[in-house]
Formats: C-alpha cells, sequence, structure tokens
C-alpha cells in the first residue's frame, strides 16, 4: 500500500511509534525511525524491520529543539531524497494535578508534544509543497477531547495538536498534502504502564468496548491514512478509543 514513500516516525523506539513503523515497513514504505534518548530501542526496531525484508534507518533528534529538526528533517531529505509521510507521534506526559504543576513540568510536555509537533510540520512541509503531496498524521489523545484531571499539561498540547492540524491541514489542503489527526484512548504501551492497577481498573470502566487497546489499533488508522484510499481525508480527528470520547 505504501511502497516507494518515505515515512518519517518521530518517537518510534517503542509504544505506538513502533507499531506504526512496524506496518509501514509491512506495507512497503522506507521507515525512517526517530529517537530522542533510546538508541538500542530505536535500533532493535530497525533490525526487526530490516529481518522482515523491509527498510528503516535510524535518526536521533530531539524534536522539542527547533534546530536539531530542521537539521535531522534536512538529513533524511539528503539521504533518502524525498518525505511522503510524517507521523507526529513522540510524546511524554508529566501528569500532576494544577495546584502542583511546575512550569517546568508544563513546558516540558508542550515543548515537546504541541512544539514538537510544529517543528517537524514546518521542516517538512517545505519538501511536500515541492513535490505537490504528502500525508502529515498528528497524535492527539483522547485527553485534548474531553480534558483529564492531572493531565492540565497533556490535554493542553493534544488539544494543541488538534488545532494545529486543522490550521495547516487547511494550508496544505491545495498541493494535496493532507494533515489529520488520531485520537488514541487508553492504549497498553510504557506510557500507560505507570498508571497503578486501580487506575486502570477505573479506566476500564469509561471503555465501552471493555479493554485498552493495542498499540496495533493506532498502527492500523495510521496506515490507513497515509495510504491513498484517504486521499480525500483532511483535518479530521480519528478517535481510535475504544468508544470512549463518542
Ligand atoms: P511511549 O511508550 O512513552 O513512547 C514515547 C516515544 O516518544 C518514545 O519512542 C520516545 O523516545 C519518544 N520521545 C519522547 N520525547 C521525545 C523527543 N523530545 N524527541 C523525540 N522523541 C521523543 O508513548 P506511547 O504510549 O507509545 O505514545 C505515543 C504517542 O501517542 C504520544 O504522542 C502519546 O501522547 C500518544 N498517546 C498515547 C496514549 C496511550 O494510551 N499510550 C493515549 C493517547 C495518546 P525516547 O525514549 O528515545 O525518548
Amino acid at each position: 500500500m505504501l511502497q516507494g514513500k518515505v515515512a518519517v516516525i518521530t518517537g518510534a523506539s517503542r509504544g505506538i511509534g513502533r507499531a506504526i513503523a512496524l506496518a509501514m515497513a509491512e506495507n512497503g514504505a522506507t521507515v525512517i525511525i526517530n529517537y530522542n534518548g533510546s538508541a538500542q530501542r530505536a535500533e532493535a526496531v530497525q533490525q526487526e524491520i530490516l529481518e522482515k525484508g523491509g527498510k528503516a534507518f535510524v535518526y536521533q533528534c530531539n524534536v522539542s529543539d527547533y534546530a536539531a529538526t530542521e537539521q535531522f528533517i534536512q538529513d533524511v531529505i539528503g539521504e533518502h531524497g524525498r518525505i511522503d509521510i510524517l507521523v507526529n507521534n513522540a510524546g511524554i506526559t508529566r501528569d500532576g494535578l494544577l495546584m502542583r504543576m511546575s512550569e517546568e513540568d508544563f513546558d516540558a510536555v508542550l515543548d515537546t508534544n504541541l512544539k514538537g509537533t510544529f517543528h517537524t510540520i514546518r521542516f517538512v512541509a517545505r519538501q511536500m509543497l515541492k513535490q505537490k503531496g504528502g500525508r502529515i498524521i498528528n497524535l492527539s489523545s483522547v485527553s485534548g477531547i474531553t480534558g483529564n484531571a492531572g493531565q492540565a499539561n497533556y490535554s493542553a498540547s493534544k488539544a494543541g495538536v488538534i488545532g494545529l492540524t486543522k490550521a495547516v491541514a487547511r494550508e496544505l489542503a491545495s498541493r494535496h498534502i493532507t494533515v489529520n489527526a488520531i485520537a488514541p484512548g487508553f492504549i497498553e504501551t510504557e506510557m500507560t504502564d505507570v498508571l497503578g492497577e486501580a487506575v486502570k481498573a477505573e479506566a476500564v470502566k469509561q471503555i465501552p468496548l471493555g479493554a485498552f487497546g493495542k498499540p496495533e489499533d493506532i498502527a492500523n488508522a495510521a496506515v490507513f491514512l497515509a495510504s491513498d484510499q484517504a486521499a480525500y481525508i483532511t483535518g479530521q480527528v480519528i478517535r481510535v478509543d475504544g468508544g470512549m470520547a463518542m
């Protein structure tokens, strides 16, 4: 489905990003695995893809750093010639109640989740405009739609991703570049592993389909949005959440 395409996936060393990288490679894309600190894990994802006969390359970049992101995207274009798909998946949480939330924890989450998404789009869009086409997929969250107590920073960042998605979708539509967001609910990854058993049991009660999702559930939506089949979909927020935020 994605033969000949170059796909950049930020934060692909584990969790949802890893699943998206594996799925896009399986569908024929050349995958650019970005990570910030987990070099060995990013290389393990690359190895997994190569062993299955796919194409994958690893690039370190902290996407919250504007200049470093420009260099990263320039390097990818220099070495692979094009970028057809960008998945802004890199994200962090620094949960805490408002009254105890530090400025540092607010800024760190906004810098990675929202500004990081702006940074990659800023530089990848230049290339996609030249190519007169492309797919941008941003990871938002149900928390960005409904809000979540203890996640003022994270909810703000993910609501911001939705606004960014829609604004950029309008700006780039005339060049056949689609921009969409995926809003996952609770997905089984290291991000949600840190939640206590009691919190998880309470969370499951809010999910009509009665279980946490798997990273592959998000990857399936990402592959579809990246494919030709989704050519007429832009500016949308696709909820993959077991019915949580309907
Ligand atoms: P995860 O397991 O914690 O993985 C996060 C990934 O992001 C890692 O590969 C990490 O790489 C990378 N990353 C973090 N900061 C980065 C930075 N500054 N620059 C580049 N890469 C960075 O998270 P996940 O659960 O897979 O979540 C993936 C995305 O889905 C996030 O945007 C998250 O907010 C969103 N989401 C997740 C859920 C869920 O239930 N899991 C729900 C809704 C939305 P390093 O280790 O190398 O830093």
